[in-house]
């Protein structure tokens, strides 16, 4: 993967906890995997709503003085990358807005595959929208409509949008957690005391020393006031249709998510793929840090011993500055550097989670090459990419993905590779325990499990270009 397919969003909420902007800084941390964007936090003091985002990492947004000044015991927070809006401020969540019932926050995990044509109506009416995300359309939905209670208008709200989210709203008095009936992405509940927490992975509780207490379910909606907590199921119910993505790649390998911790799943695709495509070869070696767990699996079932043959700088920051092509270039050699002394005369079997474009893994596999290895083996723990993602991550136009176009063997040719092989999609579904259709695989299959219109999609992402 590394760095090809951009990752999404996450989430996180406290209510009832006197430092809840400094749990929701910490809890953001821990979700820093899931966009690295921007980073936003808002606060309730019962009073008024108190904001603050900006572009940049938890680490660099966030400092003491800034948390000083989000006071109260409630608070929502938000990390993005951009799925549906460009990448500026004015983009990033949650986002706040004051209409006739006083304040009110949204953070949105997910994307809305209708929100154009939502968007076209509103601004018909005369709604003005302050920014190019999809997320907006659902305040502007609250905002117009005639229910009295906040999570009667945005039940009314939500009827109207189609596709992926989890939603974390925050008021004045309460917070309101939303998780669409596809469930495609994770939504968890947490206790911490007398305090109820809401992240998007559970890794985000670990760090808190909270209490996983179970999955927000799909379609559920949780309101959390000073009466407690409320679960409703206010949408008609349809099949699951959860991101295999998340286990494949997205969620943090120690979270628990969709009923499964993620590294036992992730382990068990390398075993997968070991059956499926053992190789002959020397050493396994993972490409940091996506392809670590599957390639323990690989290791594992193929006998091969695993190795760290590929170095992974942490420290490149999203400020790199690439010199001049004259001085070097250094495409991926800025984060990956091979281990020689390993690599050379060996036969390597390389495992990583997925294939995008392939150009990332040709700059590797010649990375490789040029170390001195033998021969190379490519394992992929997911089948070929051959469909855009319109349901919450970043993903290129279909033309852009390699496996949309090309053969195996083709793509074989292009890495510089001397054998590939990718897990089978049935592989994948025995993995992930599929036995009764709640996964959605459709950047595998075309199969999207929410329809639209021919060319919506590819509209769908550039949907709110700045107009
Ligand atoms: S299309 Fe792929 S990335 Fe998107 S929700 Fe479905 S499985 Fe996940």
């Amino acid at each position: 993967m590394n760095g090809e397919w951009g990752e999404h969003c996450g989430l996180f909420g406290v209510y009832g906890h006197p430092e809840s902007a400094n749990l929701t800084y910490l809890g953001l941390y821990a979700l820093q995997h899931r966009g690295q964007e921007s980073a936003g936090i808002v606060s309730s003091d019962s009073q008024d709503l108190h904001s603050y985002r900006n572009m940049g990492l938890v680490s660099e947004v966030f400092t003491g003085d800034v948390l000083k000044r989000l006071p109260g015991r409630s608070s929502i927070g938000h990390v993005r990358y951009s799925t549906a809006g460009a990448s500026d401020l004015k983009n990033s969540q949650p986002f706040t807005v004051h209409y006739a019932r006083g304040g009110l926050a949204i953070a949105h995990n997910g994307n809305l595959t209708n929100a154009h044509m939502l968007r076209d109506e509103l601004e018909a009416y005369g709604s003005i929208f302050q920014s190019t995300m999809d997320t907006e359309t659902i305040i502007h939905l609250i905002a117009r409509s005639h229910e009295h209670d906040l999570a009667d208008r945005i039940i009314r709200a939500l009827k109207q949008v189609e596709g992926a989210y989890c939603l974390l709203f925050l008021s004045e008095e309460e917070m309101i957690a939303v998780r669409d009936p596809h469930g495609f992405r994770p939504l968890v509940l947490g206790r911490q005391k007398n305090a109820y927490l809401v992240a998007s992975e559970t890794c985000a509780f670990d760090l808190i020393g909270a209490e996983f207490e179970r999955e927000i379910e799909p379609g559920e909606m949780v309101i959390i006031n000073e009466d407690g907590l409320h679960s409703f199921y206010p949408f008609i119910p349809v099949s699951p249709s959860h991101c295999v993505f998340e286990f494949i790649y997205f969620a943090r390998p120690d979270s628990f998510i969709f009923g499964r911790n993620v590294y036992g799943v992730r382990r068990e695709l390398g075993v997968q793929l070991g059956r499926e495509h053992p190789a002959e070869a020397d050493i396994v070696i993972p490409t940091p840090d996506s392809g670590f767990s599957a390639a323990i699996g690989y290791g594992h079932e193929t006998k091969i011993p695993m190795e760290l043959g590929l170095m992974r700088n942490h420290y490149v920051g999203r400020t790199f500055i690439e010199p001049k092509q004259s001085i070097r270039h250094f495409g991926v050699k800025i984060k990956l550097n091979p281990v020689k002394e390993l690599i050379r005369g060996k036969g390597v079997a390389v495992v990583d989670d997925s294939i995008v474009r392939a150009t990332t893994s040709r700059k590797i596999m010649k990375m490789i090459r040029k170390a001195g290895a033998e021969q190379i083996h490519v394992r992929i723990s997911s089948p070929p990419i051959t469909h855009p993602c319109f349901f919450g991550i970043d993903t290129p136009m279909r033309s852009e993905l390699i496996a949309s176009s090309h053969s195996i063997e083709e793509i074989n040719r292009y890495i510089t590779s001397d054998t590939l092989g990718y897990l089978s999609l049935e592989g994948l579904k025995r993995c992930v325990g599929e036995d009764n259709g709640s996964f959605c695989y459709a950047c595998f299959s075309g199969g999207y499990p929410i329809k639209f219109p021919p060319r919506m999609g590819e509209a769908q992402l550039q949907l709110f270009e700045e107009r």
